[in-house]
């Protein structure tokens, strides 16, 4: 058996291409490489065999985590349904899991939201307020924002007597670095509306969301 003169691809390594497994998202070598570095940083060698596609797999994984960015929250609201047959009390989707990551370390805000709003002429399919958490949560996010950006969108896009947005989150960065508290959570909340200016009508959402 013989060779011919066509060197160069044997010692290609495994993280030396740029094509991508059969329908995996590709990844530059400059993204990979940096996963590299922060491999090394952390006190591990990149090179060793069960890291070696470590740095492709993170960076398709951020991809995931972020794919809030490629979408138009709002968009999820377009469709309206005028016809509420005179339905006039509170719409809610209660204790939705969700995860986000934090901007400050990029890591992990698992919780729940509770998503209330009064309808005034048109409701959304109940499904479409998860996914407008969800658009806001697939991003670095601080909790304070994501309660603040699914509550204005909500009420900039239905234009409701009221909105209510509750999330109880725990941090990454706190339960498993710093001073590492795990089972501390954190409440935000954001009110728009009647839910903001009547304490009666704030109450009753609270109540209905366990809170
Ligand atoms: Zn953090």
């Amino acid at each position: 058996m013989s060779f011919t003169a066509d060197h160069g691809h044997i010692h290609a390594s495994a993280h030396d291409h740029d094509e991508a497994p059969k329908g995996k998202l590709p990844v530059p070598q400059d993204v990979q490489e940096a996963i590299r570095t922060l491999i090394r940083w952390s006190g591990d060698d990149p090179e060793r065999e069960g890291l070696l596609d470590t740095p492709a797999r993170v960076a398709r994984a951020w991809k995931e985590y972020c794919q809030g960015y490629d979408e138009d929250p709002a968009q999820h609201l377009a469709r309206q349904f005028e016809e509420v047959g005179g339905y006039n009390e509170i719409v809610l989707l209660k204790d939705i899991p969700f995860q986000s990551h934090c901007e400050h370390h990029m890591a992990p805000i698992t919780g729940k939201a509770s998503i209330a709003y009064l309808p005034r002429h048109s409701v959304v399919g109940i499904s479409k307020l998860a996914r407008v958490l969800h658009a806001y949560a697939r991003r670095l996010q601080i909790q304070e924002r994501l309660t603040a950006q699914v509550a204005q969108c909500i009420w900039d896009n239905l234009n409701p007597h009221g909105v209510a947005v509750v999330i109880e989150a725990q941090h990454g960065c706190m339960t498993g670095r710093g001073v590492r508290t795990p089972g501390v959570g954190m409440v935000t909340s954001r009110l728009y509306g009647t839910f903001l200016s009547d304490p009666r009508s704030r109450k009753e959402v609270l109540s209905l969301m366990g809170y």
